[in-house]
């Protein structure tokens, strides 16, 4: 089933998709006639059962609102949102659960820096160091700022195997540097960057530094303690958990200084008609009534994960992505963005491809009739793409619940859908 030189046992021990394909009822149904094969994760997971019956369990047995009214139910709530928050805070090392914010998505935890932290302090001529790799999510937070504050945007570029280019990020540092904002795993080029080095990097200059999170934590164990930024951001609905819930964490003594984002109900302490004071960290940043299923569910999602166990999850799919890799490799005239699993074996399992002859749109759309899932676009990072210059990619991507047989079923379908439409002699591809 697998080509790694590995005995039967470890691999049945390592065989993740078997042991977690009875919690996903989703994948578990016919798509055109033919078994689902779901490989968009970066874009959104699928959820446990586990997930779905926290949320259920919730509206059916407990839910009120938080943080108000003396009734049994209303403390129920707040209990188990609170606790919620203690299993965030576990699940990425933080120092205590008043650092984790909870957030709408992860798009909005960088909003809440940049508006809360940059605001009052980026000055004309300060500089904003970005990578070219970034999100949209990580990009257009900043250019916003940039226009309000003056603050300059620099962005560090991509060597040619697909990694971040730490020789430009060198160059660009420098005094005038007050924040670095990157990605921690790129959900395009797949490449894990050197966090905890980038950091020290940073900090060396005196600049603060933020870690997007989104595709690293669903993959392998992140310690934002041990990385050494000053924020990182998660999206709840990438870990297995549901959407309209995502987090920020910050250094408790950073958060303590910033000024609320949002304003309203939740986050003041006392409110006067002319003024009013804040409520303690985290509630400060928490503004109206929270996503109180969401985190409850989110809070069940990172259980399921950490029962898995991180280490394993990412062994497997260390095993999964060199399938994948082999597998691409052997279609003619594919090119796959990022970093060789040989060269960078921690790096995501996921590859976004062109293929020479064949539109990306038109690769996508013809393995959904096959019954596959993958995803073909810019996957949110057009700087990027013209990078490469590229105007799509096609990209798969993977998560523990994949077999070995459905990366087989993707290589042979793709392998179809590139002879269909080359024969089909799509213009000004020879
Ligand atoms: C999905 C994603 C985001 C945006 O997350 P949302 O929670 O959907 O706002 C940001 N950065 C990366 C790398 C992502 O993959």
């Amino acid at each position: 089933m697998t080509t790694t030189p590995m005995s039967a046992a470890t691999e049945r021990q390592l065989d993740l998709a078997r042991l977690t394909r009875p919690d996903f009822p989703l994948l578990d149904q016919f798509l055109q006639g033919r078994p689902l094969v779901y490989m968009d994760h970066a874009a959104t997971s699928q959820k446990p059962r586990q997930v779905i019956d926290a949320l259920v369990e919730y509206y059916r047995c407990h839910n009120a609102n938080v943080h108000r009214g003396a009734h049994t139910l209303s403390a129920r709530a707040t209990e188990a949102f609170e606790a919620a928050r203690a299993t965030v805070a576990r699940f990425v090392g933080a120092a205590d659960a008043r650092e984790i914010v909870f957030s709408r998505n992860a798009t909005e935890a960088i909003n809440l820096v940049a508006y809360s932290w940059g605001l009052d302090h980026l000055k004309p001529g300060d500089e904003v160091v970005l990578s070219v790799m970034e999100h949209h999510s990580n990009l257009v937070p900043w250019q916003l700022m940039a226009r309000r504050t003056g603050a300059v945007l620099r962005h560090v570029g991509i060597t040619p195997q697909g990694e971040m280019d730490m020789e430009h990020y060198k160059a660009l540092l420098n005094g005038r540097t007050r924040l670095v904002s990157f990605v921690h795993l790129s959900n395009t080029l797949g490449c894990l960057n050197p966090a905890a080095e980038i950091t020290a990097m940073a900090h060396g200059v005196g600049a603060h530094v933020l870690v997007d999170g989104c595709q690293a934590l669903p993959h392998r164990p992140v310690d934002v303690q041990a990385l050494g930024c000053d924020w990182y951001v998660g999206s709840g609905h990438k870990l297995c958990g549901p959407t309209g819930i995502g987090f920020l964490w910050g250094r408790e003594d950073l958060l303590e200084a910033m000024a609320p984002f949002l304003g309203g109900g939740e986050m003041i302490a006392a409110v006067q008609l002319g003024k009013s004071t804040w409520a303690e960290l985290p509630h400060k940043f928490e503004a109206g009534t929270p996503a109180i299923a969401e985190a409850i569910g989110l809070a069940a999602a990172l259980d399921y994960l950490t029962a898995l166990g991180l280490e394993r999850i990412h062994a497997w799919e260390q095993q999964l992505t060199q399938h994948l890799f082999d597998h691409l490799q052997a279609v003619d005239g594919l090119t796959i963005y990022g970093p060789d699993p040989r060269q960078q074996p921690d790096r995501g399992a996921l590859a976004s491809f062109t293929v020479a002859g064949a539109h990306a749109h038109d690769m996508a759309a013809l393995l959904d009739s096959a019954g596959i899932c993958i995803r073909s676009g810019d996957h949110c990072t057009q700087p990027l793409h013209r990078a490469l210059q590229v105007t799509a990619t096609a990209r798969a991507s993977l998560s523990f619940t994949n077999t070995m047989e459905e990366i087989d079923r993707l290589a042979h379908e793709l392998q179809e859908a590139v002879h269909l439409l080359r024969q089909n002699g799509e213009p000004g591809l020879g």
